[in-house]
């Protein structure tokens, strides 16, 4: 039955699968093949996007008719001027048909979590790679222009369901009860593509605590970010968001999530997270079974109701998925992950929560939202009427991943400034000086690679040394005793802050012992000569002891 002379065309739905021709045969051309794509479906599935999503106006009108040739022209019936519909949207000087976006997107969601690579939309639609990126590119514009509208009812959401909720006081009550039937946001940090030791030619990683290492190559290589480091928040029937991120502290994951939920909104993450909210808590990933056969299971144990399983489950998810496009630049990290949790959440909102307000039949009440809430100035910006071409519109959607030896430069330029900054606030210029010295001095020992006790011993003194000289008064005078009491500190310890900071001259000491009697107990009055105190090296070498006691003694005031 099967005569290739019948076998022709579209007419034909095997051709769909099997080739008309033998590749040996003359008649073959490798584009030679056809579609089973409802077309004519998408091309209005697309045009409704794009009418819903990106509204045109004139003549303070919505534009609904089309020019009567061109079917993505828009005419005013009004003052009869045009517009393209694809101007100002994700589609912006698209060069392929319409169908083939709404198509793709389709079937991003059918597969999802399976994710759509580059090389599936060519052979899905038939066009060359360069092309397939930009519809990528285009997909993930899209998905990036909504997906702060998803955040938005997610906010919402979360701040009418828990505006009055409050965790018991007690950090270690067991929350089992209080949480069974709510669903509590969850966050949890994941790593994408980390470099092993095989991708940094068997060079160590350069040491950065925790996930953070192994997302940058290792410094001898130049340093470059190579992994994606993620943080994850989403709820157990939910939506999900992900968000590309440098490292993961405080000050950039807290942020980030409260661009999703409320300050005090509960939440459970991982240990590593610290936030600044009442109604957080913490899962103790730490806790092992009693069993030995448990013991180093990946499986954690959760106290007192307290899991971020939904957030963990995500990331697996996330990581399998993400393993089809083999690698991803970090610098479209953000791209990719915005279409990933685009996909995953579009089955938790209506149509109606993403369309903008002008697309509304009814307009939706707006709440008033928190004025710390980070998408505050998002309102007016939910619909999109900038004319620019696609490169400028994914520019801000670009992650900025920095190197190792560039964060560096750019925490010791901060610390730095810090720095001249406190100094400028020293009157006493000459005091100013002595401290940058002593702190210039202090980093040139630590260069030196000291032993680790004497960095033990400087740590701890420099921690004490914070305490103690804030309790020291700037206008009147403290006994030693007096302060060691005071501060509750040794006053073993406190000596040596005050003979150090006494030979520097940031104390004005005075000596309170009669000369020439025996010293047992030694008294002294101390005040502050500054408001700054920089850190400065503590430790003194035993063979110096003698000097350093001359000299500090050298400097004591005493009344006459
Ligand atoms: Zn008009």
């Amino acid at each position: 039955m099967l005569d290739s002379g019948t076998l022709t065309g579209q007419d034909t739905p095997l051709a769909h699968i099997f080739p008309l021709h033998s590749s040996q045969s003359r008649k073959y051309r490798a584009k030679t093949h056809s579609l089973a794509v409802d077309t004519q479906f998408y091309t209005k599935v697309t045009d409704q996007l794009l009418e819903q999503f990106y509204p045109k106006f004139c003549c303070k009108e919505k534009l609904t008719t089309t020019d009567g040739k061109r079917d993505t022209v828009l005419r005013c019936p009004t003052c009869h001027r045009q517009q393209t519909r694809l101007s100002g949207t994700p589609l912006n000087h698209l060069k392929v048909p319409r169908w083939m976006f709404s198509y793709l997107l389709k079937e991003s969601q059918l597969q999802y979590p399976k994710v759509l690579t580059i090389t599936e939309i060519r052979k899905r639609v038939g066009v060359s790679i360069s092309t397939a990126v930009t519809l990528k590119r285009r997909l993930q514009l899209f998905s990036s222009e909504v997906i702060p509208r998803m955040q938005r009812k997610f906010y919402q959401d979360n701040k009418l369901k828990y505006h009055d909720f409050r965790f018991p006081k007690d950090k270690d009550q067991d929350l089992t009860d209080i949480v069974k039937n709510l669903s509590i946001p969850q966050a949890d940090t994941v790593v994408l593509y980390s470099c092993g030791t095989l991708a940094n030619k068997g060079r160590k990683r350069y040491k950065r605590t925790g996930q953070t290492s192994s997302i940058y190559m290792s410094e001898s290589l130049g340093g470059k970010q190579v992994g994606t480091l993620v943080n994850t928040i989403g709820i157990k029937r939910g939506p999900t968001f992900y968000d590309s991120i440098p490292n993961s502290k405080a000050e950039t994951v807290n942020p980030i999530l409260f661009k999703y939920i409320p300050v005090h909104n509960p939440i459970f993450t991982d240990m590593g997270y610290s936030l600044p909210s009442m109604n957080h808590r913490k899962v103790n990933h730490s806790r092992k079974s009693m069993d030995k056969r448990y013991r180093w299971a990946r499986q954690r144990w959760s106290k007192n109701g307290i899991h971020n399983n939904v957030a963990e489950g995500k990331n697996g998810i996330l990581k399998r998925s993400f393993a089809s496009y083999v690698w991803i630049n970090p610098k479209y990290s953000t791209l990719y992950l915005n279409e990933f949790s685009f996909l995953g959440n579009l089955r938790y909102f209506a149509l109606e929560d993403l369309l903008p307000e002008e697309s509304l039949p009814t307009p939706s009440p707006t709440y008033q939202l928190d004025r710390n809430w980070e998408l505050r100035g998002l309102q007016k910006n939910l619909i999109h009427h900038k004319k620019s071409p696609l490169k400028d519109r994914l520019g801000p959607l670009e992650y900025e991943a920095k190197s190792l030896p560039e964060i560096k430069r750019a925490e010791q330029r901060s610390q730095k400034q810090v720095l001249e900054n406190q100094l400028a606030s020293v009157e006493d210029t000459e005091l100013a000086n002595t401290l940058r010295r002593e702190y210039t001095k202090l980093q040139a020992w630590l260069k030196a690679k000291p032993s680790r006790d004497e960095r033990t011993k400087q740590r701890y003194y420099e921690v004490l040394a914070e305490k103690v000289w804030k309790a020291i008064p700037r206008h009147s005078y403290i006994e030693l005793h007096d302060l060691a009491r005071t501060a509750r500190i040794s006053g073993k310890h406190i000596f040596r802050l005050f003979g150090i900071w006494t030979k520097h001259g940031l104390l004005d000491s005075v000596d309170l012992n009669r000369q020439n009697k025996g010293k047992a107990v030694e008294y002294f009055d101390v005040r502050r000569n500054c408001e700054v105190l920089l850190p400065m090296r503590y430790t003194i070498e035993k063979s110096d002891i003698p000097r350093f006691n001359m000299q500090w003694r050298a400097k004591l005031r005493r009344f006459k």
